[in-house]
């Protein structure tokens, strides 16, 4: 079996290319597959990040990426620009197929696929991602000091995001659909009590202003259709995310959000030899020092597992 790899790892966000370069240093040689459109994971979109330990004035996103995979490169991670297009995980070996229908075959795989944030689906949000238009405030509340911000969504997340937010803000304007909160009773309560943070109920983003920064909303009530304007510098869109799992569907067991299940605090998946890290498996904590932190675990699980075998 000289064509079965010790390790297939799918991804290639800050999970993905942790586990590559311990997967690398341990000698392996694992095949990484970083994905057509998007290698190098979320912070690919991104400007600043101010909270990736080592980085004392801050790394951009890309070049944060870029240096995470030249460092497994130079170990001897082996990197595959390309999607994985199926997998069958359930025997001793495993196989994973590349987009042009190369099957490889491997012992053990880590799946670190990440999660997509939902988005608002209008003009000027992606071009703006960064610039005024953000999905994590944890990431990007520090940078939003003394401004005027909106949050978008009515659930955990959004009054998480906004009570987390107007310690930073002049103001927080939380713009929900509906005229009721999704969220637990507690955080309504926590976010009601709040006076930095006001509501406006029934509403949506019609628009996204701003060139090289965001200027401002048009939001549009959605029993009246009457719109007004909304001059905010900073957005965060709180309304989900979705975890890459599809390919995986009927295999490995998925949480009720979709998400991939460990055994916790190991990586371990259902299926011996598949292990799983960063935001596929996390939605609580979704940073890039998390998935960094999960890829190495999965990285040495899978040793580990390796060793056992021999
Ligand atoms: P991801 O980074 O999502 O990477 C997953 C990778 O898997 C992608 O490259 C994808 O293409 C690939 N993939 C998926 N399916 C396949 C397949 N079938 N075949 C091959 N490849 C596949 N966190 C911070 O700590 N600080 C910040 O400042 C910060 N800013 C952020 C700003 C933005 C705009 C966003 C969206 C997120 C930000 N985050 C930040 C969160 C952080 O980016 C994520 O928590 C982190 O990237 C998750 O890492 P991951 O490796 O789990 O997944």
């Amino acid at each position: 079996m000289s064509d079965v790899r010790n390790v297939i790892i799918i991804g290639s966000g800050p999970a993905g290319y942790t586990a590559a370069l311990y997967t690398a240093r341990a000698s392996l040689k694992p095949l990484v597959f970083e994905g057509a459109v998007t290698a190098g994971g979320a912070l690919m979109n991104t400007t600043d990040v101010e909270n990736f330990p080592g980085f004392r004035d801050g790394i951009m996103g890309p070049d944060l990426m870029d240096n995470m995979r030249a460092q497994a490169e130079r170990f001897g991670a082996e990197l595959v620009p390309d999607d994985v297009i199926a997998v069958d995980l359930s025997d001793e070996i495993k196989t994973v197929t590349d987009s042009a229908g190369t099957v490889h075959r491997a012992k053990t795989v880590i799946v670190s696929t990440g999660s997509q944030h939902r988005k608002l689906g209008l003009p000027r949000e992606d071009e703006l991602s960064g610039r005024g238009v953000s999905w994590c405030a944890t990431c990007d509340g520090f940078f939003f000091k003394d401004q005027d911000i909106a949050v978008i969504g009515g659930g955990d997340t959004a009054m998480e995001e906004a009570t987390f937010l107007s310690r930073f803000a002049k103001s927080v304007t939380v713009v929900h659909r509906r005229d009721t909160l999704r969220a637990s009773k507690a955080m309504q309560e926590r976010a009601f009590a709040d006076p930095k943070i006001k509501f406006v109920w029934d509403s949506e983003v019609a628009e996204i202003h701003g060139e090289s920064k965001l200027s401002g909303l048009t939001l549009r009530n959605l029993k009246t259709d009457e719109t007004a304007e909304l001059p905010v510098t900073g957005l965060f869109i709180a309304i989900g995310h979705d975890p890459r799992t599809e390919l995986f569907k009927g295999q490995l067991k998925l949480d009720d959000d979709g998400y991939l299940k460990v055994d916790a605090p190991s990586t371990r998946t259902n299926l011996t030899g598949v292990f799983a890290a960063g935001d596929v498996v996390d939605h609580t904590y979704r940073q890039a020092i998390t998935a960094a932190g999960t890829g190495c675990s999965a990285a040495l699980d899978a040793e580990r597992f390796l060793a056992a075998l021999s």
